[in-house]
């Protein structure tokens, strides 16, 4: 029996996707051919690499606005680095939202000065920060769209005259949003977008070319634009089957369409957390992530019972991050809302029987 998969990434992805990847794994393109054994360099990958590159700006309506899009190796944790090698000549200004804000704030004080402008750390990255200057000097602005471990989202992003780098690897082509504000998006594509192994990189080409250090070949943005994605061997199925779930999404009718079916799933949770008088929301209710809900027990005596019930219903991969306990139900694009009527379910069960 398929599971209810609320594992926080890598992550559920449509059964369809599963199926075709499946089949492309013994034949593909009916070539005779496991897409794992095919040149990278062949037409009928290069056509992968191409469809989704052009997937990707296409659904977040970037097209022929000066955008390309690179899926490169190194996990979101490598764009931390490369963002500051590749942008940071002076000084950059960092929202501190969390652990992987933080990691990104730690690679990029490797490089030069780091204001960062606001934290949440004082209430454990509860909520998301609202008020904060950024400086007019800075050669950066960074943010983290969605906090995957704490489950807080920005709803809102400052409107900067320096360019704005956002870190969406656990919320993108989740939710519609003015995408031509950003100057360089990232995402590990292990969340919405495909299996572990390459990352979503978006950049506007005007921002690169003002560093003055030398960048090593594989860290260099501009290297990879000119080498259409292709400078070495890329992760070859998963960037197939991270098209595959990016054709998924256009045929289900792109963002706006999936921002409807995540909104009804957020909504059915978290009114659940705030109804049943055993769960607790852990986050400030304006800043809770559609994608990521973490929760927590009101009586711990009650969790052994509790874990016992999810699990008994084909519940997989609801415990919370190991920094902050409690509950975590992922709720990315492919997780459907039965899934989440499950989960209710159960939590209302506990109420009665408790
Ligand atoms: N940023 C965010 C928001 C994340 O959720 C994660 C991983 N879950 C990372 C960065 C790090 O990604 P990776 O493991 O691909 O380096």
């Amino acid at each position: 029996m398929k599971k209810h998969n609320y594992s926080a990434g890598p992550c559920i992805l449509p059964q369809e996707v599963f199926k075709e990847a499946s089949q492309a794994t013994l034949d593909f393109n009916n070539s005779g051919l496991s897409i794992l054994e095919i040149s990278h360099r062949s037409k009928d990958f290069v056509d992968v690499m191409e469809e989704a590159r052009s997937l990707s700006l296409e659904l977040l309506g970037l097209e022929g606005k000066g955008y390309k899009a690179l899926f490169l190796q190194g996990g979101a944790s490598l764009q931390f680095l490369m963002v500051a090698y590749n942008l940071l000549e002076k000084k950059a200004a960092y929202l501190n939202t969390g652990t992987w804000a933080a990691n990104a704030i730690k690679e990029a004080k490797l490089f030069g000065e780091v204001d960062v402008v606001a934290s949440s750390e004082d209430k454990k990255f509860s909520y998301i920060p609202k008020k904060y200057d950024i400086p007019a000097d800075a050669d950066y602005f960074h943010c983290t769209s969605n906090n995957t471990i704490y489950g807080t989202q920005m709803k809102k992003f400052p409107a900067t005259r320096i360019p704005l780098i956002c870190d969406m690897s656990s919320d993108i082509f989740s939710r519609q949003l003015d995408f031509s504000k950003f100057d360089l998006i990232y995402a590990g594509a292990q969340k919405n977008m495909g299996p572990a192994g390459t990352t979503l990189v978006v950049i506007k080409e005007d921002i690169l070319g003002e560093v003055s250090r030398k960048i090593p070949s594989m860290l260099n943005y501009k290297l990879h634009l000119d080498k259409d994605s292709m400078y070495n061997t890329p992760s070859v199925y998963a960037v197939y089957v991270s098209m595959l779930t990016l054709r998924w999404l256009k045929d289900l009718g792109g963002i706006s369409a999936i921002e409807e079916q995540n909104k009804k799933k957020a909504a059915l949770l978290y009114s659940e957390i705030d109804i049943n008088p055993l769960f607790k929301g852990y986050t400030a209710v304006e800043d809770r992530s559609i994608m990521n809900a973490t929760f927590t027990l009101s009586k711990e005596s009650l969790k052994e019972r509790f874990d016992s019930m999810w699990k008994e219903a084909g519940i997989n991969g609801l415990n919370g991050h190991r920094s902050v306990g409690g509950y975590r139900a992922s709720m990315y694009n492919a997780l459907p809302l039965e899934s989440v009527q499950i989960l209710v379910d159960v939590m209302s069960d506990l109420e009665r029987k408790a």
